[in-house]
């Protein structure tokens, strides 16, 4: 008697998501009640699941226009610096929240990239305002940046893209 020999493949997906700021997706979730619309970014939206911290922190939207005084989000996140919004209004602790929200994602679907929007108060991953609502820009990190890189994340800003970058990382963790 003839075997048969049965050949079965079996295709493990392996699900990863790709963190990326709202805002750049063309959602209307700026403190100004706009976008930062990313032309690039919105072509490759599929493969793309959108955050906000500020809104996340129970922020509304449109908000006061925030910065950080004192330090920066690594500052902030050990309690020696703080997030006010242009009316002296402390909103740290919202910030806080939706940094700590983002987090929770992160570690329930083991995220390991995010692109997040430059110069933010709580995205920025390398340059932020001075805190003086004067439009100068200083080194330092957002909150949510700053909590996700200290837990592994790989963070980018739009502006560390082109368009082979962006296919490059989206081929490496890309969400099916
Ligand atoms: S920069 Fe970040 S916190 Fe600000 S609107 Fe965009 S996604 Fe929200």
């Amino acid at each position: 008697m003839a075997l048969a020999h049965f050949c079965v493949s079996v295709r493990i997906e392996v699900f990863k998501m790709i963190l990326v700021s709202s805002c750049l997706l063309g959602n209307k979730v700026k403190y100004s009640g706009g976008s930062n619309d990313n032309e690039l970014i919105m072509r490759y939206s599929r493969y793309l699941t959108a955050i906000c911290p500020e809104s996340a922190g129970n922020l509304p939207i449109p908000r006061p226009p925030a910065e950080l005084q004192n330090g920066d989000g690594r500052e902030v996140l050990k309690g020696t610096a703080q997030v006010v919004n242009k009316f002296g209004g402390d909103v740290t602790a919202h910030f806080l929240l939706g940094a700590k929200k983002i987090l929770d994602i992160v570690k329930k679907h083991k995220v390991q990239v995010a692109i997040l929007k430059a110069n933010s108060p709580s995205c920025g991953k390398d340059v932020i305002y001075d805190g003086s609502f004067s439009g100068n820009k200083i080194e330092g990190e957002g909150v949510t940046a700053a909590l996700l890189k200290q837990n592994g994340v790989k963070v980018y800003s739009e502006k560390d893209l082109d368009e082979d970058t962006l296919q490059r990382i989206i081929a490496m963790y890309r969400e099916e």
